[in-house]
């Protein structure tokens, strides 16, 4: 069979290319696509034995990196003792303990968590939420999600609408009451520097403040590599409560120690109404994704039980191995002195790259705790620089024109100057290559 024969790489490739539909494209996969049998650290192992130190952190959720014992043993021993147990009728104990767990690091407002399997569900669960929240208070016009260019928020219907997409069938399927505004910064900028911009959003709001039920922001905005200053934060956070919108943060990519802090948004001392977590909540050990509300907009539900209607779930939400997962990477962090590890990592990453921005070639470096971003000039180049990492045994992930640098939260000070130094040498290659 296929199976016994695909022994090599390009064996392996070659039934891929025949079965498998990967996500994020229908396309078949390339002759450089790395199929990873084994991981230890931040290191993986492809089919053929070949090493490389993973600077993307699988897809930014491998966050403790690979064979995490702790993690993995808390999830066998909850599999041994029960895998799950349905919590539309009943309640499990890792899930009770999670959302305890959570309410910790995010009260005192935020203290209510509903457990689901993905990012793209926890925003499609905050939209509803925000939506019926909206029609309960008897607001049933306020249904509009305002969202900000270049977004990426997930792959379900909702949360496709509210990011950013290329393709040209996806208005057809795109459901209504869902509005993109500019991002604040510069005008065809990658970069934000200052709060310019934001003006689009408020003249929006201005105009159609009493038909929106919510304004949905990543705090550090993934698909460009792209920082959101502190100040933007504040002033949507101001704007929404001024008007009764509910604020939505979207940390799936950010939340549990990706900049440094357990949340981005502590960078900006702002806190949304609705927080969607979900990659570094599990470390991609388990599907896990949380969306935790503040008391009030729970509140809202729980007064109004027979008219709130809310009927949404998953059969896995809560699954109990998920969330020991949960509850030992948070344990994880807390002792193992991840988050200093996260800003010390990221400041020598910085440093170390500082010679590439007078390269030709390069428009921007910018980062925040371990996600560091080089913003090239053209996205070929960037390609380029890519695969340049990829032959010196480190594999980075490009969005746009950026290299986008996110390595395990474990890596360590040396792995750290090898990224850099590949980096700087990929960069050079590429800016002496034409454009
Ligand atoms: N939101 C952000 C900021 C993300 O980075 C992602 C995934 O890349 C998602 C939402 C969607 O999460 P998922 O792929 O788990 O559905």
């Amino acid at each position: 069979t296929a199976e016994s024969a695909a022994q090599s790489q390009a064996d392996l490739l070659s039934v891929d290319a025949d079965f498998l539909w990967h996500p994020w494209s229908p396309s078949r996969v390339s002759a450089e696509t790395t199929v990873v049998v084994a991981g230890d650290g931040c290191e993986v192992q492809d089919v053929d034995g070949r090493r490389f130190l993973d600077a993307k952190s699988s897809g930014l959720n491998a966050t403790l990196g690979y064979g995490c014992r702790p993690v993995i043993d808390a999830i066998s021993a909850q599999l041994r003792q029960l895998m799950t147990y349905d919590m539309g009728e009943g309640s499990n104990v890792p899930a009770i303990r999670l959302a305890e767990r959570i309410a910790g690091l995010t009260g005192p407002h935020l203290t209510r968590t509903f457990f689901c399997n993905s990012g793209s569900e926890a925003l499609e669960t905050g939209i509803r939420i925000a939506r019926f929240y909206q029609a309960v208070l008897g607001f049933p016009e306020r249904t509009v999600v305002v969202s900000l260019d270049n977004a990426y928020h997930g792959s379900t219907m909702a949360a496709a609408a509210c990011s950013a997409t290329s393709s040209p069938v996806a208005d057809d399927v795109a459901p209504s009451g869902f509005v993109t505004v500019r991002r604040p910064g510069r005008a065809g900028a990658e970069s934000i520097e200052g709060p310019e911009g934001i003006e689009d959003l408020r003249e929006f709001l201005s105009a159609n403040g009493t038909r929106t039920a919510a304004v949905l922001v990543e705090p550090v905005q993934g698909r460009g590599g792209y920082v959101m200053p502190d100040a933007c934060l504040r002033e949507i956070r101001e704007m929404c409560d001024q008007q009764g919108i509910l604020l939505i943060l979207d940390e799936v990519m950010t939340g549990f120690g990706r900049t440094g802090r357990m949340f981005a948004y502590e960078h900006a001392g702002v806190q949304p109404d609705i927080l969607a977590t979900s990659k570094g909540l599990s470390a991609g050990y388990m599907s896990l994704a949380a969306v935790t509300t503040t008391t009030r907009v729970f509140d809202v539900f729980d007064r109004n039980k027979d008219k709130a209607g809310f009927v949404h779930g998953h059969t896995h939400s809560g699954h109990a191995a998920a969330c020991a997962a949960g509850l030992a990477v948070i344990d994880f962090i807390e002792t193992q002195g991840v988050l200093s590890n996260v800003r010390a990592r990221g400041e020598q990453l910085l440093d170390a790259l500082e010679p590439v921005r007078s390269m030709p070639g390069v428009r921007d470096l910018r980062g925040r705790g371990l996600l560091v971003a080089v913003e090239l000039d053209r996205a070929r180049r960037a390609a380029r620089v890519k695969d340049h990492m990829r032959g010196s045994g480190i594999l980075v992930r490009r969005t746009g024109r950026s290299i986008v640098l996110a390595p395990p939260l474990i890596i360590t000070a040396s792995q750290t100057d090898r990224i850099a130094q590949a980096l700087v040498a990929a960069a050079s290659a590429a800016a002496s290559e034409a454009p």
